[in-house]
C-alpha cells in the first residue's frame, strides 16, 4: 500500500459510485474491507496471489490457514471449483447466505488462498454489498478483517481500530447481521462434515441434508492434523483473562472489579443491583447475543475493569455456535 491512508466509505445506497471505486481497488490488487451479513471481511482479488499474500501480511495470519473465496453466484462456484452433481440442489438451497461449502478446487485458485489444500472454502454471501464487490471484481479472498487472534469485526469501527492505515478502503454499512463467522461444511469426505458452527445451526443442516443421513460434526484429535486448518490458533481472546461462569454462580461477582458479560434474563434474575454489567444480548432471542458478542468481547479490553466473566450458555442450535466461540475467548491457547 502506498502511503498510510485508508479511505472510509459509508454506503447505504447500493447504486453508490463508491462500490466501483472499491472494485477497482480490489481489480489493481489492493485490499477493501467490506460488509458481509456474518461479520466485516479483509478482501483481495483470489485470482492474484500477490494480493492473496497481503491479507496474511496485514492480519499477521499463519502461512497454513487457508482463505474464503466470496463469489457473487452459483456460477461462479462452477468457475473455481468441482461441485458434485448430487449437492447441486442443497447448495441452491444454503446460498446465498452464511455458509461456507469446502469443495474439490480448480487450478485457476492459486495455492496463496488455500494454503496449499487441494481443498477451497467457498462462500456466496447474501449481503448486497458484498455481492456488488464480487459481481464486479470477481471471486474475492476474504478472512474477517480483524488482526489474527482478535475478535472477528461485526461493524466498520471494529475494522477501523484493527486495520486503519494498513488497507487501502474500508466500506461501513453498519452492522452485520449474524455476528459470528459462517458456518463451514466439508463436501468432499464421505459425508457432509461440519467444520465449524455458525448461522445455521446443526439441526438445520440435519434436515436439508436427509438424504444424505444428515451431517456429522468434526473434533479434531489431539493427534491428528485439523480439517480446518483455523482451528488450531487461538481465536477470539481478550488480551485480559476472561471467565466462563454458569448463570447461577454469577451473582458471585456482582460490583466486583470485574466485567459481567450476562444475558438480558440473567441480569434481571440474579444482578439486579450490580453496577459491573454488560448485556451480550437476551436469551430468549439468542441470535441478539449472536450479533453483539465480539464486540462485547472486545469492550472486555476496553473497560476498566482488570478481567471479565462471561455467562456459560447452553449448547443446542444457535447457542451451540456461540458457546464454540465463547469457549475459544475463554482459552489461553
Ligand atoms: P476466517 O475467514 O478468518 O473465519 O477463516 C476461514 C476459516 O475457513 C479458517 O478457519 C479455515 O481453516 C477454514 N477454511 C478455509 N478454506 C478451507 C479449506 N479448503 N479446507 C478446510 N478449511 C478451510
Ligand atoms: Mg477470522
Amino acid at each position: 500500500m502506498n502511503g498510510n491512508t485508508t479511505k472510509v466509505i459509508k454506503i447505504s445506497d447500493l447504486y453508490n459510485d463508491d462500490i466501483q471505486y472499491a472494485c477497482d481497488i480490489l481489480k489493481n490488487g489492493g485490499l477493501v474491507a467490506f460488509p458481509t451479513e456474518t461479520v466485516y471481511g479483509l478482501g483481495a482479488c483470489a485470482l492474484n496471489p500477490e494480493a492473496v499474500k497481503k491479507i496474511f501480511e496485514v492480519k499477521g495470519r499463519p502461512q497454513d490457514n487457508p482463505l474464503i473465496v466470496h463469489l457473487a453466484s452459483f456460477e461462479q462456484v462452477n468457475e473455481v471449483a468441482y461441485v458434485e452433481e448430487k449437492y447441486v440442489n442443497v447448495i441452491k438451497r444454503l446460498t446465498p447466505g452464511p455458509v461456507t461449502f469446502v469443495l474439490k478446487k480448480k487450478s485457476i485458485i492459486p495455492p496463496e488462498v488455500t494454503a496449499g489444500l487441494d481443498t477451497v472454502g467457498v462462500r456466496i454471501p447474501a449481503h448486497p454489498i458484498a455481492q456488488r464487490l464480487a459481481q464486479c471484481a470477481g471471486p474475492i479472498a476474504a478472512p474477517s478483517a480483524n488482526l489474527s487472534g482478535k475478535p472477528s469485526p461485526t461493524d466498520a469501527k471494529s475494522v477501523i481500530e484493527d486495520l486503519f492505515g494498513l488497507v487501502e478502503c474500508i466500506i461501513d454499512a453498519g452492522e452485520s447481521a449474524f455476528g459470528i463467522e459462517s458456518t463451514i461444511i466439508d463436501l468432499t469426505k464421505e459425508k457432509p462434515l461440519v467444520l465449524r458452527p455458525g448461522p445455521i445451526t446443526i439441526e438445520e443442516l440435519n434436515e436439508i441434508f436427509k438424504e444424505f443421513g444428515g451431517v456429522e460434526f468434526y473434533v479434531p484429535k489431539a493427534d491428528e492434523k485439523p480439517l480446518a486448518p483455523g482451528m488450531k490458533y487461538r481465536h477470539y481472546a481478550p488480551e485480559k483473562t476472561l471467565k466462563m461462569v454458569e448463570p447461577e454462580k454469577i451473582q458471585e461477582y456482582a460490583n466486583k472489579d470485574v466485567l459481567i458479560l450476562c444475558t438480558l434474563e440473567t441480569c434481571e434474575k440474579y444482578l439486579k443491583d450490580a453496577k459491573n454489567i454488560h448485556i451480550i444480548g437476551e436469551y430468549a432471542r439468542p441470535y441478539t447475543i449472536a450479533q453483539n458478542l465480539y464486540k462485547s468481547l472486545r469492550l472486555v479490553d476496553k473497560s476498566p475493569y482488570p478481567e471479565a466473566v462471561i455467562e456459560k450458555l447452553p449448547e443446542e442450535g444457535i447457542f451451540f455456535s456461540i458457546m464454540n466461540r465463547i469457549k475459544k475467548a475463554v482459552s489461553k491457547f
